[in-house]
């Protein structure tokens, strides 16, 4: 069998991009309105600060109104809330992210659902979950790592997936839980697999599309696959790399990219996969909520 193709999420997201940049120009040029993101990150996590740091300058860089607060470690609950409700009513924000995890004192859920769900570009509001689980996609924020893996899946295997069968290993609310109703909205046939799944190889065998957002090193092995299925590997995982010199590490994503690349048809590598497309798509939301606001019609990605 020929090896698998490689779907380059960097490319894709270079793409994504470009269009952000094109349509942002024209709504500046013909409008009032430049799209706003404010991104809020609380405490000195170093992996969420480099997360944030990078969503602020691409926003930048994509010609938004970018502002980024940070609030140290202790803020309280109430002063979190409090700048919420400021940006949920600064009309030159039209994009809310507040980094997660958020310090234990405070309640997640709590200030994920005081995000106006018209900014809310992260799309985990109720509202947004509940839109997309009722197939009102087109006026929902969706979560932007699904998001960008439905990109990816469409750019091999088109937008209609009618017929095809897919696996989604993992059930978070972030990844797995909205993956899955993306799927099902482009008429996939539709399997969630989790922890307490039975005979997951077996079952990751019938899918025509794979999808793996479990946090477990290279799980997904070659004879999971089914000849010429697309795999998206959403995880990220570090692990040691004494290859590269004592205490060295490198990242993998859930699946053993070489095994499933002997059998896949397409599939996603990692780095340089779903990751690329996670930033894009909080770009590509952002655009959108102001397009919204400028009732002017969204590029589609
Ligand atoms: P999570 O820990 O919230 O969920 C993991 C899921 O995997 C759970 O639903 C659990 O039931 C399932 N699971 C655990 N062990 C399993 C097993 N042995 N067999 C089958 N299923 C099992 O994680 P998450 O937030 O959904 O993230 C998943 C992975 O994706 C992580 O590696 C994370 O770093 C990565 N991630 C990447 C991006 C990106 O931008 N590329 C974004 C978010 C998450």
């Amino acid at each position: 069998m020929e090896p698998a193709v490689r779907i380059d999420g960097k490319q894709v997201a270079a793409e994504v991009i470009a269009t952000v940049k094109k349509h942002t120009a024209g709504l500046v040029g013909e409008t009032e309105i430049t799209p706003g993101l404010a991104v809020v990150i609380v405490g000195e996590d170093p992996a969420s600060q480099v997360y944030v740091a990078s969503k602020s300058k691409m926003a930048k860089e994509c010609g938004f109104h970018s502002v980024q607060h940070t609030l140290d470690a202790g803020t309280k609950q109430a002063d979190l809330l409090s700048l919420i409700e400021t940006l949920n009513n600064d009309p030159a924000i039209h994009g809310i992210l507040v980094q997660l995890p958020l310090p234990d004192h405070i309640d997640e859920g709590r200030v994920i659902q005081a995000i106006a769900p018209d900014k809310d570009v992260d799309g985990f509001h109720f509202i947004n979950v509940g839109k997309l689980g009722t197939g009102e996609i087109s006026s929902a924020f969706v979560p932007c790592t699904p998001a960008g893996s439905m990109v990816l899946i469409e750019r091999v295997r088109g937008r209609d997936l009618s017929g095809l069968t897919a696996v989604v290993i993992g059930r978070s609310n972030i990844v797995g839980k909205p993956m899955a109703n993306l799927l099902l909205a482009a008429n996939c046939t539709v399997t969630i697999a989790h922890s307490r799944t039975r005979d997951l190889p077996a079952l990751a065998r019938t899918a025509d599309i794979l999808v793996a957002a479990v946090g477990r090193p290279q799980m997904v092995r070659g004879d999971w696959v089914k000849p010429g299925a697309t795999v998206i590997d959403v995880g990220i995982n570090r692990i040691p790399a004494p290859e590269r010199g004592e205490g060295k590490t490198r990242l993998v994503g859930d699946v053993d990219y070489d095994g499933a690349a002997e059998v896949a048809g397409t599939i996603t590598p990692v780095p340089g996969g779903v990751g690329p497309m996670t930033i894009a798509m909080l770009m590509a939301n952002t655009l959108v909520s102001a397009c919204r606001i400028a009732n002017r019609q969204p590029p589609v990605f």
